[in-house]
């Protein structure tokens, strides 16, 4: 059996590393012209941690990433309205959160890949045969395989043609990112916070991602694609972190134009069918989410695993594809799911709005926090 691989994100190269421990045949191929160390930090929840410590580069990801002992959202002037215990969850699930630069990610991802990723190769369109499928490029070069994965990112162009339309949603917040060259103190590095402001999306939030690199984000609702120069946006966000506390007016001075990276937050409706004759998707492709658990990248990851073992299984491609499906389906439809629902209650604006929002989540029961990591954390799978 052989698979195309359209994508090398993570969920792409993810994939690839998941069909060789299967010793299933692939090719990989992505759009960009050559891989560049592009993107800025993630957070690999612990299930993710899971999945890779299962595929073989756990360690490796361990050694060149950050293990908060905490993870806090607290509000503006410092106060906590959650903790989570990180330290608590490796030791229940056997894996906790680790914080990495994406590139580093990358760069260990394709290091444990054993074949070429073929760059600068953008997928056009498919024809179905009775031996399996035909791929084409823009270039003019073709590919043949038994199968075709869809793993081209939250605007895929295999979901559109091949399986099923999205429905995309803007959340209502863009979101600023950079890397900081920066050290936190030991304190800081162990205690990673995401602080909300008073309301219309406002939150920011930094951690360490390596021995002398900090991840700062940054989220405010307004309309898609508003204009900002990179300068103003780097004065609008100090203006709006004003009156922050703690260590964040330090970090957002050290932010400099050329560090800043900007995303429109957009999900899409759940779509209830990720396969189509001899086409499969993965990862965003079929369930982008917007960043608010931290698990768009984690649920790719869990995706391909996943359909890795349901094709080396399972007797037939279809039976694969449906096992792989019914398997991740609800799972990760509840991850949108909560993500979308926290993106809006971070919308709320007004201050007695505000305050009855951090109220909620500050009374959030210890049983329904431990119901949710159980959710996210433990894979029976
Ligand atoms: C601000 C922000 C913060 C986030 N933080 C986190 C976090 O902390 N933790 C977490 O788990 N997730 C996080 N996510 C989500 C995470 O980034 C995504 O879920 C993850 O990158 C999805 O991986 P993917 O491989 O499915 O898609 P992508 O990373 O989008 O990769 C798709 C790949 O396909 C290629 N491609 C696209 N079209 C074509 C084509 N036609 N032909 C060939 N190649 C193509 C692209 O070049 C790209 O390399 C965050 C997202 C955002 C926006």
């Amino acid at each position: 059996m052989k698979a195309i691989i359209i994508g090398a994100g993570i969920g792409g190269l993810t994939t690839a590393i998941a069909l060789q421990q299967q010793g299933i045949d692939y090719e990989i191929y992505d759009a960009v012209p050559e891989c560049r160390a592009v993107g800025a930090g993630i957070m690999l929840g612990g299930n993710a941690m899971t999945v890779y410590e299962r595929l073989g580069v756990g360690e490796a990801i361990r050694n060149v990433s950050i293990f908060p002992e905490n993870i806090f959202v607290s509000n503006y002037k410092g106060k906590v309205l959650q903790q989570v215990s990180n330290a608590y969850i490796r030791q229940r699930y056997g894996q906790g959160a680790h914080m990495i630069h994406r590139a580093t990610l990358q760069q260990l991802l394709l290091q444990a890949v054993t074949k070429e990723v073929h760059w600068g190769k953008n997928f056009q369109r498919l024809e179905h045969h009775s031996h399996g499928v035909v791929a084409y490029f823009e270039d003019g070069s073709t590919a043949t395989a038994d199968l075709l994965i869809g793993a081209d990112g939250i605007r895929s162009v295999v979901r559109e043609k091949y399986v099923v339309p999205a429905e995309y949603r803007y959340s209502g917040q863009t979101c600023w990112r950079a890397i900081i060259p920066m050290k936190l103190s030991h304190e800081e590095q162990m205690n990673a916070t995401e602080v909300w402001g008073n309301g219309n999306g406002l939150r920011a939030s930094y951690m360490q991602v390596d021995g002398d690199r900090v991840y700062f984000w940054f989220t405010k609702k307004m309309p898609a694609g508003k204009p900002f120069t990179d300068i103003d946006a780097i004065a609008f966000m100090k203006k709006e972190l004003a009156a922050f506390s703690g260590k964040m007016q330090q970090v957002v001075a050290a932010i400099k134009p050329e560090m800043l990276l900007r995303a429109d937050l957009y999900d899409f409706k759940p779509i209830s069918t990720w396969y189509k004759h001899k086409v499969v998707l993965l990862g965003d492709a079929c369930h982008a989410t917007t960043p608010n658990l931290g698990q768009g990248a984690s649920q790719a990851i869990e995706d391909a695993l996943m359909l890795a073992r349901c094709l080396k299984q399972e007797t037939s491609i279809d039976a694969a594809f449906k096992k792989y499906q019914d398997g991740r389906i609800e799972r990760v439809q509840k991850v949108v799911g909560i993500s979308w629902q926290l993106a809006q209650l971070t919308n709320w604006k007004g201050l007695l709005a505000t305050s009855v929002r951090d109220m909620i989540v500050r009374m959030v029961p210890n049983r329904i926090t431990q119901q949710q990591m159980e959710f996210l954390y433990s894979l029976k799978w």
